[in-house]
């Protein structure tokens, strides 16, 4: 989530929707590191109008798997089964190393990605176990905040996000962003390095599930035109160009480079409900009607 990365948070023109997007391929929910459980987001998205709606929760497809078993899904929204993988690469100029890989349209009941979702779950839980100790290492202990706070469950990929907020529980902090800056980002005493899945092998496991595999938030893109080009060979197919909290001239930037290398646009908002309500969050959304027929065309619906 809005761990600071370079050009995540619109510093230029904002984006002004010309109308309420139908379109949302990016949404966490506390299955995750979001605040909604699943059936409360799909009901949030379909009334502020979303007719195409992806769940992206990291590592997990719990929350995909809630919504389609309890037939929640409202009248004339559709859901696309969706995943985000945070991976590793070995770019250390890269922010914390990581890009992270939307898998959208991916088949939920596949073995191969559940298998590889479990490892990212465990080694997400060891890496969460250290930060927790390191706080308590120095002085900011967060166990009884964390017991506190709501449980999502066996499949909860746990998350700085979650760390956060009990420490803004216990008075250390007062926001989710002054807890990354101060304990939680990369060089600060609270963080942990993280270990798991390269990107070729987060989009390979995407696309083995029948996904699309999307490299998401990457504003950086147009200055790194040769890892969209090697992640491209590997099977990356979409981009996305969307996202909520992208200024225009970013916006923009993003785009052009989709279009030179042919990759599919994708759009969302990113929510997790820590700042703001679904309906707000939508509010500042801008996916274009063309990014959900393209979506669609490369993932057979
Ligand atoms: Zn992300
Ligand atoms: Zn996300």
């Amino acid at each position: 989530m809005a761990a600071a990365r370079r050009r995540h948070v619109a510093a230029g023109d904002p984006v002004v929707p010309a109308a309420p997007s139908t379109i949302d391929l990016h949404t966490h929910t506390a299955r995750s590191d979001g605040l909604l459980e699943p059936g409360e987001l799909v009901a949030a998205a379909a009334t502020a109008g979303v007719r195409l709606l992806a769940i992206t929760d990291h590592d997990t497809l719990a929350g995909v798997r809630e919504v389609l078993a309890a037939h929640a899904i409202p009248p004339g929204l559709e859901l696309l089964p969706g995943i985000e993988l945070n991976a590793v690469t070995d770019r250390p100029d890269l922010r914390e190393s990581e890009v992270h890989v939307l898998g959208l349209g991916v088949d939920p009941d596949d073995e191969g990605l559940e298998a590889t979702l479990a490892l990212q779950r465990t080694r997400r839980r060891v890496r969460f176990e250290q930060m927790v100790r390191r706080l308590a290492d120095i002085g900011r202990p967060v166990d009884d905040a964390l017991e506190a706070l709501p449980v999502t469950g066996e499949d909860d990929a746990l998350g700085r996000p979650r760390v956060a907020r009990a420490m803004i529980a216990k008075g250390y902090v007062s926001s989710v962003e002054e807890a990354f800056s101060l304990y939680l980002s990369r060089g600060r005493p609270g963080y942990v390095p993280r270990e798991g899945l390269g990107p070729v092998e987060a989009i390979r496991a995407i696309r083995a599930a029948g996904g699309l595999a999307s490299l998401a938030h990457f504003g950086e893109a147009p200055e790194r035109l040769d890892l969209i080009r090697e992640l491209k060979a590997a099977g990356l197919g979409g981009l996305e160009v969307y996202y909520r909290t992208f200024d225009a001239e970013t916006v923009a930037a993003v785009a052009a480079v989709a279009a030179e290398a042919r990759l599919q646009p994708t759009g969302g908002s990113d929510y997790h409900g820590d700042t703001e309500t679904y309906a707000e969050a939508h509010a500042a959304l801008d996916v274009p009607e063309a990014v959900g027929v393209g979506v669609r065309a490369v993932v057979g619906r």
